[in-house]
């Protein structure tokens, strides 16, 4: 008689292997709600809670601010591409643990035949992977719990959180910003669009848009990157009369420049390079620009009413009887909305919770000076992040606190040479910030540690075991 087995037979089987989680050792402190407060529930905060749950540091609470896991993180809301960007062989937040890795889950699924013809992975599978991630693992994220404010206090932060509306307040030693893009500055729009346009006739990428709406419209695309051609994309297939995307540069960025460094010495010991190679390799990115996937301009492409503007960054907009009017490489053009495909900035002092002391953080601009033709405002604005991607303080001795909190976000970009938080930087940093909360929770507790470590063990026998063969 054939057994059906669980899909989860063999990540069930996985845990099993690695014995059950080590207990909490970080000892309590008075008045300390939790040891550390993961800010932002996406796939970054879940691989954290667990990685941290595996080395014993307990008392972790992890926060969002989406109404729900459907609407936390990137993948069902403001991700429009049918296909992860990234490899389908990359580690992602399995640490290791191959068991619960996306090609076990898929495989579990769907079969290795299945797998094995996928060339990249579905991004609402990828969505449905990290579900049952968090499911499996039991790894609970609050939320509807926004963080307003990240306030430093005697030895711990207070953070003071909106939940669902009321305002409440509570203690951690640690906090680790899981925040995303726009979790150390925000959505950038160009002052073109931002100065001259209501903002109704306008949306970011960053936005929830409503694509229906724009059936039968003509609209704008500003940007070339892979957020602007999935826009197009999808307004084209919700029926948009006609979409017209413009690029300031005169052909697509197509060279992922970032791969010249994709081999394990580089990538692991990144970290390690001095900053005149750390801001190099971060200028050489800005100037050949972000790839779009091939399928993200196919999509595009396909239709007829795509029109592709190179070498035409607008010049002016205004808006006119109900119309976006705008001028690009010298000719006019009219749209009824236009959509922002333009990245995102990175300013500290921008986010409302981090402004107790956006400050006193130092800056890549604080830390390095480029050469006069190496000069990139943008780079400057980048925290410059320590070894355990904590930040680090201007001036030293007046934000001490500073280095207990890790950023875990796009920002680290130029200290760390990748867009933390996407796949590719999993494998590598989050065990390494769970290693380093370890370590500094360890040390700030020493003193009871080392009671802990020199008091007495109980004999595991008694000479009783031996007695009868003593001569
Ligand atoms: C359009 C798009 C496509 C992408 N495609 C890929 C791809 O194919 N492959 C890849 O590897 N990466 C991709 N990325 C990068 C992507 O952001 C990450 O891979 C992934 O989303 C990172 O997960 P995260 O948990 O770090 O952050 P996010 O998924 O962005 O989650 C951050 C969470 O923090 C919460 N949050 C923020 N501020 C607060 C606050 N103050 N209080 C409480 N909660 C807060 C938010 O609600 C959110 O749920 C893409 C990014 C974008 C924008």
């Amino acid at each position: 008689m054939s057994q059906t087995l669980s899909p989860d037979t063999e990540a069930a089987n996985a845990l099993r292997l690695i014995g059950p989680d080590p207990r909490n050792w970080v000892p309590d402190r008075p008045g300390i709600d939790h040891n550390v407060a993961i800010i932002g529930g996406g796939q970054t905060g879940c691989a954290l809670s667990f990685a941290l749950r595996r080395a014993g540091v307990g008392k972790v609470t992890i926060l969002d601010a989406a109404e729900d896991e459907a609407h936390a993180g990137i993948w069902r809301t403001i991700a429009r591409m049918n296909l992860l960007r990234t490899p389908k062989i990359l580690p992602g937040p399995e640490l290791g643990i191959l068991a619960l890795g996306f090609q076990s889950w898929y495989e579990a699924r769907h079969g290795r035949d299945a797998y094995a013809a996928i060339d990249r992975i579905k991004r609402t599978d990828w969505a449905d992977y990290l579900a049952w991630y968090r499911a499996f693992l039991n790894i609970p994220v609050r939320y509807r719990t926004r963080v307003t404010r990240i306030e430093p206090a005697d030895g711990c932060f207070r953070l003071h959180l909106d939940v669902d509306g009321t305002a409440s307040m509570e203690t951690a030693r640690k906090v680790v910003l899981a925040t995303g893009f726009t979790g150390n500055g925000g959505a950038w729009i160009p002052p073109v669009l931002s100065e001259s346009l209501p903002r109704t006739a306008y949306a970011h990428t960053q936005d929830n848009i409503d694509f229906a709406a724009l059936r039968g419209k003509t609209v704008a695309v500003v940007g070339a990157a892979a957020a602007a051609f999935d826009a197009a994309g999808v307004a084209l297939e919700n029926g948009a009369d006609a979409v017209h995307l413009f690029a300031r540069r005169p052909s697509i960025a197509s060279v992922p420049i970032t791969r010249a460094r994709g081999f394990p010495g580089a990538y692991d010991n990144y970290r390690y390079l001095p900053d005149a190679i750390r801001w190099r390799q971060g200028l050489r990115f800005r100037r050949y620009g972000s790839t779009p996937t091939i399928d993200a301009i196919q999509r595009a492409v396909a239709f007829p009413n795509f029109h592709l503007h190179l070498a035409a960054p607008w010049e002016t907009a205004r808006f006119d009887n109900g119309q976006i009017e705008a001028r690009a490489a010298g000719t006019k053009y009219r749209f009824d909305f236009a959509i922002a495909g333009t990245g995102y900035f990175v300013d500290p002092s921008a986010r409302p919770e981090l402004t107790d002391f956006a400050n006193e953080v130092l800056l890549w601009r604080d830390q390095y000076t480029p050469a006069a033709d190496e000069r990139d405002e943008y780079l400057g604005l980048h925290p410059y992040l320590g070894f355990g991607h904590e930040y680090l303080e201007k001036t030293p001795g007046r934000a001490p606190y500073l280095k207990d909190i890790h950023v875990h976000n796009p920002a680290a970009f130029l200290s760390f040479g990748l867009p933390i938080g996407d796949v590719p930087s999993m494998k590598r940093d989050i065990p390494g910030i769970a290693g380093r909360i370890s370590r500094d929770l360890f040390l700030a507790d020493l003193e009871q540690h080392a009671v802990r470590m020199t008091g007495d063990v109980p004999p595991d026998f008694t000479e009783a075991l031996y007695a009868s063969a003593i001569r």
